[in-house]
């Protein structure tokens, strides 16, 4: 059975039989004649869905965010900005793809030489439960106006909000089988890549998933997309605004519960300021509002699933039996749910459990250091790279220093966060390729170059 379950209360919402192999089946052959035609509709046709399912998104908002808040935790507010932005992310495309689809002409001996953009078929998306809108709605805007298909297999903690997408599409007007949902558990996935009627993999979970889903769609040689975990840090020098740095942290840590792969992770502070943004950062900690997330004025809801509150526990427990000083939180809240006190751990080494491991979950890890040089040594001392934040005031250093950060981006005196306008991706275990941006619709064409003789010569 899959099971929507709420986590701030721990009561079943509701249960699916899982897909049948022959339902699984009759989806993908719907999927894939779904998109033969869809490759050959009308790019303005196309766009012209997305802006109807950004505006079905608008219009179903208040049906939308609470079922997020029910089945995976996070506050009322948050799931509401999270269906916006999903909405804002199909207008983007709707504006932007006649822009990234157009041909390039390539200069060469021929009398025209150029790049054109196909399709590649039905994409298959293997999605997370941490923005159960946002993951699977930013991969679908590019993938659908450049002329695929989306087969979605989404976490199975939220069936709902998986099902309440392929409604959204619906009601969108979309042809069926363009956008379908699979109900099925993460066995069936090698078998979904393996399939022929799938043509490429986008995935976005945690990084032990992508190796695995790396090995099967490399074995079946299909182009693949990974958005993998991080440990992203967030690094405040001593030139920083260090009372804008702090407050801008406690949200890039708590933000989500702390469930998001690009939350700041490690926060490496140079040794002259580290007690000023300590307290900063633990006062505005302090007037985080822990509670029922559907109630407004709640900051931080409930984690996904208790498993993963237990995992951060240990991780916490861990690293304080390394030498760790806890300076707030550190305990599950008793009673139901899966609540977690807003945690900070201070004096953490990079060689700790929290400096070593993603935490996923509302912990603060801080590490002070000696200077820049050392900050981005130790900033680059993790298997992740995905985002990365610098703060200082300095601004030719920091593009300097943003150059030698191993990290998919780098936000100066800033939030590090998801924007269709720009690409997103990591490198080293953060995974490989990108979404959003115009190379976020590229990953899933045939960038095919066309040749027209005669050469000139
Ligand atoms: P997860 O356990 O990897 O699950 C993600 C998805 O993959 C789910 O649909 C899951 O299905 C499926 N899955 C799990 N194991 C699989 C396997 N061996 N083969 C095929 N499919 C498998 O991740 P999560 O706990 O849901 O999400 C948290 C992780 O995602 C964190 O590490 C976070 O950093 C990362 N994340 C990364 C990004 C990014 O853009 N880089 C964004 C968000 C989250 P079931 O639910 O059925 O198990």
């Amino acid at each position: 059975m899959i099971t929507s379950l709420n986590p701030a209360t721990d009561a079943v919402l509701a249960r699916y039989t899982p897909h049948s192999g022959e339902q699984v089946a009759q989806r993908l052959a719907q999927a894939a004649r779904a998109q033969k035609t869809w490759a050959r509709t009308p790019l303005a046709e196309r766009l012209a869905l997305l802006r109807r399912v950004a505006r079905v998104l608008r219009e179903a908002r208040d049906e939308l965010a609470p079922l997020a808040t029910l089945e995976m935790g996070k506050p009322l507010a948050e799931a509401q900005a999270e269906v916006e932005k999903c909405a804002w992310n199909f207008e983007f495309y709707a504006d932007a793809a006649p822009g990234f689809l157009q041909d390039q002409v390539v200069p060469s001996g021929a009398s025209d030489s150029r790049l054109v953009y196909d399709p590649l078929g039905v994409v298959l998306a293997v999605m997370p439960w941490n923005y159960p809108y946002w993951q699977v709605m930013r991969a679908a805007a590019p993938v659908l106006a450049a002329g695929n298909g989306l087969v979605l297999k989404h976490a199975s903690n939220v069936p709902q909000c998986a099902l309440a997408l392929e409604d959204v599409f619906r009601r969108a007007g979309a042809p069926e089988g363009l956008f379908v949902a699979l109900l099925v558990g993460a066995g069936e996935v090698a078998g979904l890549i393996q399939d022929p009627r799938i043509a490429a993999v986008t995935f976005t979970g945690s990084t032990p998933a992508g190796r695995s889903i790396a090995a099967q769609a490399g074995q079946a040689l299909k182009k693949q997309v990974l958005e993998l975990g991080g440990s992203d840090p967030f690094i405040v020098l001593a030139d920083a605004d260090v009372e804008a740095a702090a407050k801008v942290a406690v949200k890039a840590r708590f933000q989500n519960t702390g469930q998001s792969c690009i939350a700041a992770k490690r926060f490496i502070v140079e040794q002259a300021v580290a007690s000023r943004f300590t307290e900063a950062f633990c006062e505005l900690t302090r007037q985080l509002v822990v509670g029922d997330p559907m109630v407004a004025g709640i900051t931080q809801g409930a984690m996904a699933k208790r498993s993963l509150r237990d995992e951060l526990h240990a991780q916490v427990l861990a690293t304080v039996k390394e030498g760790a000083r806890l300076l707030m939180g550190g305990r599950p809240v008793d009673g139901p749910g899966a609540f977690y006190q807003p945690t900070v751990l201070d004096q953490v080494s990079p060689d700790m459990t929290a400096a070593r491991e993603e935490t996923f979950g509302p912990a603060a890890t801080l590490l002070r250091v000696a200077d820049a040089d050392e900050a981005v040594r130790v900033a680059n001392g993790t298997p992740f790279g995905l985002g990365a934040a610098l703060w200082t005031t300095d601004l030719d250093r920091a593009r300097r220093l943003s150059r030698e950060i191993e990290a998919g981006a780098v936000f100066v005196n800033g939030l590090v966060a998801s924007d269709p306008r720009l690409p997103f991706g990591g490198v080293k275990e953060s995974g490989y390729g990108r979404e959003l941006g115009a190379l976020g619709l590229h990953e899933f064409t045939n960038i095919k170059t066309v040749w027209t003789g005669p050469a000139r010569v």
